[in-house]
């Protein structure tokens, strides 16, 4: 496909807040992307709607349960419809579509983008849970397929922007910008009592639930580091974290001449979405553009691991290699998924995480089974740790 033809998407998890964001931006520019596939788990009302606006061709519930209510929502509208996991990986590898949006929520995303990477096809990735559980098989597959993967999140966004045209080994680190979340500076003290709709009042982005509390806990930071280890091919000692709670500045490379590039922008989603779809093409848009004039101060500070340890077990899970991020990230949905239906307290998720991580036998080198064993073996000790500490406490 040349850059400046139509480009036929698939997305994925395209009623969540980065899919409803990516539908935003091809709104943005008629004639230059096409909605092949779209993608829900649950809320097949809006994935209805939302095929209908766009004339997709295929839309998938992966929640099987709901594939009668979603026929019945698209019945007459010529869109064929899919339900299940086997659904989500034939489309993502039909040939008609160029570029697979990633924006499903959690390890679900996982066996989709492989199937995307198998087909060659371009990946705008924003499942960052696929590559902390399988970063290097992901992108050792993607090398050998050819298939490209082009980072969503805005902080590898940012990295992956400042890198275009630079020699990778001139790298000399990179530095992750943290927002701190809702309740930086905070203590143990206070952030034990709070709870789930206070966690999710994030000050600058608008995002789905899981990640909302991954911003307040840090662990947030924590994957973020492990996803640029594998998409940037780093070591584990040239990635830092920086909190910056105005969330301008993306985050930066430091080169071996130590010079530093940064990326600067406005929070808004959209952006990185964008960039990623329209790779390697910059294309205009009207969105709302940054001002110095809004801001009288953009701060840098060190982050607190003693108060947010997520960080730091997330650092030792990196450190650690094998399965540890894989039983991390397992452990952390299930906590997340406990705090907010309010059977587990803000600290008590680190507490959790870590005697998981304790808990699960390491593996040095998994291979794919190793590591959906590693995440349903983790996910079984973290749930019955929530049930124990819920009975105590609750
Ligand atoms: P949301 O919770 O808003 O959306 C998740 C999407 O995935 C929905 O379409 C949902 O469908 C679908 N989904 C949920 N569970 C499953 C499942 N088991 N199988 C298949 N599909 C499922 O999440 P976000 O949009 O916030 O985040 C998506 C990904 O992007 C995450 O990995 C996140 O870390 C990453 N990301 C998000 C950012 C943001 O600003 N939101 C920023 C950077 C990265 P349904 O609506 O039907 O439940
Ligand atoms: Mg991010």
């Amino acid at each position: 496909m040349s850059e400046n033809s139509r480009q036929r998407l698939a997305l994925l998890g395209s009623t969540g807040s980065i899919g409803t964001q990516a539908l935003e931006v091809v709104a943005a520019h008629p004639g230059r992307f096409e909605v092949t596939v779209l993608s829900a788990h649950k809320n097949v009302e809006l994935l209805a709607q939302q095929a209908r606006a766009v004339g997709a061709r295929l839309a998938i519930t992966t929640d099987e349960s709901r594939y009668e209510t979603l026929k019945q929502l698209l019945d007459g509208s010529g869109i064929e419809v899919g339900a299940g996991q086997s659904a989500l990986q034939e489309a993502v590898q039909r040939p008609d579509v160029d570029t697979v949006l990633g924006a499903i929520v959690g390890f679900a995303g996982l066996q989709s983008t492989l199937a995307a990477i198998e087909a060659g096809k371009k990946i705008a990735l924003a499942n960052k849970e696929t590559l902390v559980v399988a970063g290097e098989l992901v992108m050792k597959r993607a090398a050998e397929t050819g298939a490209q993967i082009l980072p969503v999140d805005s902080e590898h966004s940012a990295l992956f922007q400042c890198l275009v045209g630079e020699d990778p080994d001139a790298v000399e680190k990179i530095m992750l910008t943290a927002s701190g979340g809702p309740f930086l500076g905070r203590k143990p003290n206070y952030l034990v009592n709070v709870k789930a709709s206070h966690a999710l009042q994030h000050p600058n982005w608008t995002m789905g639930a899981k990640i909302s509390i991954d911003s307040a806990t840090l662990m947030n930071k924590g994957l973020e580091m492990i996803e640029a280890k594998w998409l940037f091919g780093l070591r584990d000692e040239q990635i830092e974290v920086v909190v910056h709670p105005q969330s301008i500045v993306h985050s930066l490379v430091q080169f071996c001449d130590g010079s530093l590039k940064a990326q600067l922008g406005l929070p808004d989603m959209k952006l990185p979405i964008q960039y990623a779809l329209a790779y390697p093409q910059r294309l205009p848009n009207t969105f709302k553009r940054f001002d110095f004039k809004d801001y009288g101060k953009l701060t840098f500070e060190a982050p607190d691991l003693k108060t947010f340890r997520n960080l730091a077990l997330a650092i030792e899970a990196m450190n650690g290699g094998g399965n540890m991020p894989c039983i991390l990230n397992a452990a952390n949905e299930v906590v997340v998924g406990a705090f907010l239906q309010n059977k587990i307290g803000f600290l008590e998720m680190s507490e959790t995480i870590e005697s998981v991580l304790q808990g699960v036998p390491f593996v040095a080198h998994p291979d794919l089974q190793a590591l959906e064993d590693s995440d349903t073996e983790a996910r079984y000790v973290a749930a019955e740790l929530v049930k124990k500490s819920a009975l105590t406490n609750y």
